[in-house]
């Protein structure tokens, strides 16, 4: 059907953000609030906070100092989450597309009008021709509910989520290495570190209240390492730092552990009786001298080898990395290439020591392990392992025949949209339009679309696209649990109601599972119905929640899968005693060689250009962008760039530069400052339209994790306004 779009920009031009909101009503006296303990809706730390709530709305919030991982601390975007709540852009009711534009709906009309394209695409095209895209900010109950309704009331193969945009290299790393998909350490080891390597990770900008955990390592006496293209504000205060060139993380890697080799700072005892592979990484790392490895990444040979002698000998330590190792076409062999240089050492699975991916979204951990990624089943389950398709099969009470199969993932099921393959589209809380590359094809996919449906909270750019848009639940809103980056699943409670005629979205969910004629297999009243369910369906996977409860979580202020009976305290570090969890019990060395990213500079496009956030924003925006406070610190995406570079373009702080690659083109202020390569500009990603950072990108995936190459690609820049 012919989609009425409004232009994202002459949309924001036009409606907003709200700038400088404030509660309406004004400031409300203590005494009259509530406060309801639970965690920030942003990053992976999961912040504890009390929201401070009178006559059903977020007023205010207070510190929460018990809570352990922040003791109280906040960054900015906690301290003003409280204002999303009584947003004038809230979604307060369903909402249908007609040809004039969007109408507010009743409940019936919207929910029907959505069963029936799901009926209607799936008898001419078949199941898998509808798709479902999950996120990985929403709580473990709706992870595993999506999950379930893709499989059982849907029936198809291809449901995803936005998680595959973020954690997912660092994920299937982890299992190969491992045999498990969890941060090996708590929080609480770092600052009981005597070296630290922080590597694509801006923990300063992306996990703020992180960096007091590596400021107390560094006043125990830690040496801190930083490995980034940028000196990022940790970067600032670190010992060393390596400004490796954009997409050459496992060469620098590989670097290092040619130096500690040579220089004996391995644990071949450890390696012998815990390991396997080290022999042919050592023979492929001999290379990697020094001086070879600087002409590959840039960084002096001289700190190649000071990082070396850092990390080799040290006494304790801890290996930290995030987006930036991790958004590339070889994001999957970059970690492993960092997961070798703990191996090599045998500091893992003690106090002090190991390894740990950050993870950037609210429950970038807990989003990964319930079933909503199209190869995974509950428990982090393998969906194609005879044995987990069974139990699962068995335990939702449905044939294992009928079960789907390894479905596509975000990215490609924009490709089969565009390749007409998938007709149907049905998403919660993700906004692609924002945040998968190459912007202009994702909007020329959702044109395409048959049917275009999403519950969400605000009325996101993808939204805008939509068919049918249900008037979801913000994270205060609701009932639930969220995994945090160190594997700790914590308890969200609800402050207030869904304002208006919005509803909770996993009732939405169960909803339109009734209407699909599968009632029965969603009998959920409260959300803990759900987590309970959750909880016995992952006994027995590697995310063995099974002897949690809610009130053993809020007792405990969070438990650490695995945790597989209710007398069982749960497992803050894993590894203790060299236990890895393949069948074997042994962790696995991979080598690489270095290869080049999907896109390198050439003469035609000399300069890399590379993505990420920064500390007022999150994500696509879609919250954040909202809140005036956090607009105000910073308006709209900026290129920065070094003075070298700038200098050589004849380009000036504040000029409007144009930035463009063989996808688009974008105008944005420019950046001047020293904290960057002279080679690199970086523009955060969080806007929209024609300011949007991946109208630029490119959607080259990794071969294994199929995450895209958000962190570098071959652009040119030049001046087009003072
Ligand atoms: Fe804490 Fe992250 Fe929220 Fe900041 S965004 S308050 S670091 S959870």
């Amino acid at each position: 059907m012919a989609i009425l779009t409004l232009d994202e920009q002459s949309f924001i031009e036009k409606y907003g953000p709200s700038l400088n909101y404030e509660p309406p009503g004004g400031w409300v006296e203590q005494q009259d609030c509530t406060l309801v303990k639970t965690h920030c809706c942003f990053c992976g730390v999961q912040c504890g906070i009390q929201l401070k709530v009178h006559e059903n709305k977020v007023v205010g919030f207070e510190p929460w100092e018990e809570f352990p991982v922040n003791r109280g601390m906040l960054c900015p975007k906690g301290v003003k989450r409280y204002l999303q709540n009584e947003h004038p852009d809230r979604l307060l009711a369903p909402l249908v597309r007609t040809h004039e534009g969007f109408r507010q709906a009743t409940w019936d009309e919207a929910l029907d009008r959505t069963v029936t394209a799901i009926r209607r695409i799936q008898n001419q095209y078949g199941r898998d021709a509808f798709a479902m895209l999950g996120g990985a900010s929403m709580t473990n109950e709706k992870a595993y509910l999506i999950g379930k309704f893709a499989r059982v009331a849907l029936r198809t193969a291809n449901i995803d989520y936005n998680g595959r945009l973020c954690m997912v290299s660092a994920g299937a790393a982890n299992k190969m290495a491992f045999g498990v998909d969890r941060a090996a350490n708590p929080w609480s080891d770092i600052p009981l570190a005597k070296a630290v390597i922080i590597a694509g990770a801006n923990i300063g900008e992306c996990f703020p209240i992180l960096t007091d955990y590596v400021w107390r390592a560094r006043d125990n006496g830690a040496k801190i390492i930083v490995i980034d293209p940028r000196m990022t504000p940790i970067a600032r205060t670190a010992d060393l730092f390596l400004p490796v060139r954009p997409g050459r993380d496992s060469a620098l890697a590989n670097g290092i552990l040619h130096v500690m080799i040579e220089r004996g700072w391995v644990d071949r005892a450890f390696i012998d009786e815990n390991t396997i592979g080290f022999d042919a990484v050592k023979e492929l790392v001999a290379k990697y001298t020094p001086r070879f490895t600087e002409s590959i990444t840039g960084v002096p040979a001289a700190s190649i080898v000071k990082a070396a002698e850092i990390w080799g000998p040290a006494e304790t330590s801890m290996l930290l990395h995030a987006r930036g190792v991790e958004h590339h076409t070889k994001g999957v062999e970059n970690c492993l290439s960092y997961i070798n240089l703990v191996l090599a050492t045998g500091r893992i699975g003690k106090p002090g020591s190991g390894y740990g991916t950050i993870t950037g979204q609210g429950n970038g951990q807990g989003g990964r392990e319930h079933g909503q990624r199209c190869n995974q089943l509950p428990g982090a389950r393998d969906i194609e392992n005879p044995e987990h398709r069974k139990f699962i099969a068995d335990f939702w009470r449905i044939a294992e025949a009928e079960l789907p199969r390894t479905g596509l993932t975000a990215c490609e099921i924009f490709d089969a949209i565009e390749a007409g393959e998938i007709k149907g589209l049905f998403s919660i809380s993700f906004n692609p339009l924002v945040s998968i590359p190459d912007a202009n094809r994702t909007r020329n996919a959702l044109n395409k679309l048959d049917f275009f449906g999403c519950i969400d909270f605000f009325l996101s750019e993808t939204a805008r696209h939509a068919d049918v848009v249900l008037a979801g639940s913000l994270q205060e809103e609701d009932e639930g649990t969220v995994t945090t980056g160190e594997g700790r699943c914590v308890r969200l409670k609800q402050a207030v109601t869904p304002p208006g005629n919005a509803r909770v979205d996993w009732q939405i969910l169960t909803d339109l599972a009734a209407r699909l004629g599968c009632k029965d297999y969603f009998p959920y009243a409260i959300a803990d119905d759900i987590f309970r369910e959750l909880a016995a369906a992952s006994k027995g996977g590697s995310a063995d929640y099974s002897g949690m409860t809610y009130a053993k979580l809020e007792k405990n202020m969070g438990i650490f899968w695995p945790c597989p009976s209710f007398n069982h305290p749960g497992t803050p570090r894993l590894f203790e005693g060299a236990k890895f969890h393949h069948p074997d019990g042994k962790a696995r060395f991979y080598g690489y060689e270095y290869r080049p990213p999907a896109e390198d500079v050439d003469a035609e496009y000399p300069i890399f250009f590379t993505t990420g956030r920064v500390v007022s924003q999150y994500l696509s925006g879609n919250q954040t962008r909202r809140i005036g406070p956090l607009v105000d610190q910073y308006p709209e995406p900026l290129c920065e760039m070094h003075p070298l570079l700038a200098k050589k373009l004849g380009i000036a702080d504040g000029d409007i530069v144009s930035v463009q690659t063989r996808r688009g083109e974008i105008r944005v202020p420019a950046q001047v400052v020293k904290t960057i390569r002279p080679d690199t500009v970086f523009v955060p990603y969080h806007w929209p339209g024609k300011k949007s950072a991946n109208l630029l990108t490119k959607r080259a995936l990794d071969p294994i994790s199929k995450i895209p190459e958000y962190k570098v690609c071959a652009c040119r820049v030049e001046k087009v306004a003072s």
